[in-house]
């Protein structure tokens, strides 16, 4: 799987992944039926979405089986989209992590308190483990990049497991975050569901996903091979919701970043909104790969990306 023609098969624009993969139920409602919302991904190569007509939740169809996705990431994900082959992350990387680390502490304010036993689902590099430990927070880190993990250990002294199943039966956490994970997981609900059941009482959940109803980008810019479902506000909450959880309203919200608690009662029942999969249908319409390549649109975006790339590489450490 991981042979060069496999990786150039990864990035030729216009023609299809190399991956069979299979159908899928809907992950956050069950149901089967679908509307195509984009057949293109960033790359412009083709890559078909659908929103569930149940409950608007986007995912890749043929949804990659767990065999294909775990060959991706063992050999094509690092080289195609993080350019990163080496043993230790690449700057850029670092110093966005570092930035994201930041935000995330200051949305979280007064929960990463000292002593605040902390679970970082998807800990990466463990940019955000450091910061909340710098706030005196006992962190852990859940990675199974071993790269990344590796680094987070020696050069945060952070502890970092591979898996969940990892952890103590019993161990809960005053702070559990995922960010940026969720829309790489086959079974996203699921993850929801068991990291939710490791808070502690009074314990709060952040999560953060990308919103695929952000505008101010082609939305062919918004699909990606590694992310095998797309969220909108709805979705990321209903999500929350079956995972027993609502938005706690002691926290600001950014977009599709939200701090969860414990739903109780006066929470609002869980309502599918039927119609958003004909909304996001529209607001994602498939752009023509021909006629946007002739339009020139794509050279800006592509401009943009290298720039920030560069940036970040030669930003101050
Ligand atoms: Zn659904």
């Amino acid at each position: 799987m991981s042979s060069p023609l496999h990786l150039v098969r990864h990035v030729v624009p216009f023609t299809r992944y190399p991956y069979r993969g299979e159908a899928m139920a809907c992950n956050l409602c069950g149901d089967t039926g679908t509307l195509v919302v984009a057949e293109t991904d960033r790359r412009l190569k083709q890559l078909r979405s659908v929103a569930c007509t149940g409950c608007g939740l986007i995912r890749t169809d043929p949804m990659p089986s767990a065999a294909e996705l775990d060959a991706y990431y063992a050999s094509a994900y690092r080289a195609a989209y993080q350019f990163a082959l080496g043993r230790r992350p690449p700057r850029h990387h670092l110093h966005r992590s570092r930035r994201e680390a930041r935000f995330r502490a200051d949305l979280l304010g007064p929960a990463l308190r000292p002593g605040a036993r902390v679970l970082d689902f998807g800990s990466g590099s463990g940019e955000f483990l450091a910061a909340a430990r710098g706030q005196g927070c006992e962190v852990t880190g859940i990675e199974p990049g071993r790269t990344y993990a590796a680094y987070a250990r020696d050069e945060h002294g952070a502890r970092v497991l591979d898996r969940l199943d990892a952890l103590a039966p019993d161990a809960v956490f005053d702070v559990v975050t995922v960010h940026h994970v969720l829309e790489h997981l086959r079974d996203p609900v699921d993850t929801l569901v068991r990291l939710a059941g490791r808070l502690a009482p009074g314990g709060v959940l952040y999560a953060a996903v990308p919103n695929m109803a952000a505008t101010g980008k082609p939305p062919h810019e918004r699909f990606h091979f590694a992310h095998v479902h797309g969220f909108v506000l709805q979705t990321l909450d209903r999500a929350a919701r079956r995972a027993g959880l609502a938005p706690h309203p002691a926290y600001r919200r950014e977009d599709t970043r939200v701090v969860y608690r414990q739903a109780n009662a006066s929470d609002a029942p869980d309502v599918p909104a039927t119609d958003l999969a004909q909304t996001l249908a529209a607001a994602l319409a498939p752009l023509r790969p021909g006629a946007y390549l002739a339009s020139g649109a794509w050279l800006r975006p592509m401009i943009r990306r290298n720039a920030k790339a560069i940036r970040d590489t030669f930003a101050a450490r």
